[in-house]
């Protein structure tokens, strides 16, 4: 089968013929329809000090896929072949305190698919049955393959009861767009979304919100008086890493402000950590997506609304055969861009 593989710790990917993964005990072999590219997957193709950190090579890349499953191993019972699904690319221990207790998105032991196991660049890959998540059988499979990427903004945007509030987005790449179409759905009152790009603050205008701002030309008060907003907002979702961006949101968060954290800072950088105690914020850390309350929530959720799908649908702005991942890779790097997806069925060879 075709692989998109990392195959010398060095920058660079190669697509080569590899082995089909047969699964194991617990295990589903999946025919990957779909796998959208996130910036993990950048780290992985530079191979920077992170990614040099944590994969050992050969490692065949990729985490955000729909597909559909062609055989299932020994002791398999919850999914059979034929069903499509969307795959939870975290793979937890299910012996630790955290996931003996059901919380298993904190498990201390997690490992990635695509990251410390072979992923879903690729014909074909194999997750355990746990990790699978059916999807109807009409899903657009478009949809499908940005479920990874919707639960993070989900898990980030239901972390906090937003009906009513006034919701400060920090960043409009696609997880930012995303979050922001779940708070309108959720019932934000007012939602204002940042970002330095005006191609990514147009997709956020569209997935609805209330005002967008490049923040190097108008600042977050600015916005605020726009709407009549007085005294601050109420949640802040920070889905840029950048540290510019968590200064001026923690700047502007009314007093008990509640901020979720889900973007990635480079570095390390200075917070301005008297403002978080007198102005009394909650900042909570995110990663990845709740197993699985996140995924029965976000599939409740485009079940029943049709502009949160096509709110959703609305961030996949390229779609490439999977041999032209180089020009993929591309277009993510340009930043003019939402989600980008490689399309690995037949009718894409
Ligand atoms: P992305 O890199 O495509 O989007 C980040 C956006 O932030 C970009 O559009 C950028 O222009 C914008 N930005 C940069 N500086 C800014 C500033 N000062 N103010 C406002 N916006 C600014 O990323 P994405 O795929 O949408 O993911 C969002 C973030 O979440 C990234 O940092 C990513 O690494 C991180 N992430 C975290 C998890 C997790 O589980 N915690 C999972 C996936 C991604
Ligand atoms: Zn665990």
């Amino acid at each position: 089968m075709r692989a998109l593989v990392k195959a010398a710790p060095a920058p660079g990917l190669e697509m080569r013929e590899v082995p089909e993964p047969a699964p194991g005990p617990g295990e589903v072999q999946i025919r990957v329809l779909r796998a959208g590219l996130c910036g993990t997957d950048l780290h992985l193709h530079d191979w920077d000090d992170w990614a040099a950190s944590v994969v050992s090579t050969p490692m065949t890349i990729g985490h955000e896929f729909f597909g559909e499953v062609t055989e299932v191993g020994r002791d398999v019972t919850s999914v059979q072949p034929g069903q499509r699904v969307s795959g939870e690319g975290h793979i937890v221990c299910g012996m630790c305190r955290n996931c003996r207790a059901g919380r298993r998105q904190l498990c201390i032991h997690t490992i990635g698919v695509g990251v410390n196991r072979d992923g879903a660049f690729a014909d074909y890959v194999v997750i355990p049955a746990t990790n699978v998540w059916v999807q109807p059988h009409d899903l657009d499979p478009d949809l499908g393959a940005v479920f990874d990427p919707l639960g993070n903004a989900t898990h980030t945007a239901l972390s906090f009861p937003l009906a009513g509030e006034d919701v400060l987005v920090t960043g409009a790449g696609p997880i930012g767009v995303m979050a922001t179409a779940v708070a309108r759905h959720v019932g934000a009152r007012f939602v204002v979304v940042s970002d330095l790009s005006a191609f990514r603050l147009d997709l956020a205008r569209k997935a609805g919100a209330d005002l967008v701002l490049d923040p190097t030309r108008t600042s977050l008060r600015e916005a605020m008086d726009e709407l009549g907003m007085r005294e601050g907002f109420d949640i802040g979702l920070e889905m840029s890493g950048a540290p510019a961006a968590v200064t001026s949101m923690i700047a502007t968060m009314n007093h008990g402000g509640r901020i979720a954290m889900l973007g990635l800072p480079g570095e390390p950088y200075p917070i301005d950590w008297a403002k978080v105690i007198t102005h009394m914020l909650t900042v909570k850390g995110i990663y990845g997506r709740e197993m699985y309350d996140t995924w029965y929530a976000m599939s409740a959720m485009l079940q029943t609304s049709a502009a949160l799908r096509d709110a959703v649908r609305s961030v996949i702005t390229h779609r490439f055969a999977a041999s032209d991942y180089e020009l993929a890779f591309a277009a993510v790097r340009s930043g003019e861009c939402g989600k980008v997806i490689l399309d690995w069925s037949e009718e894409a060879r």
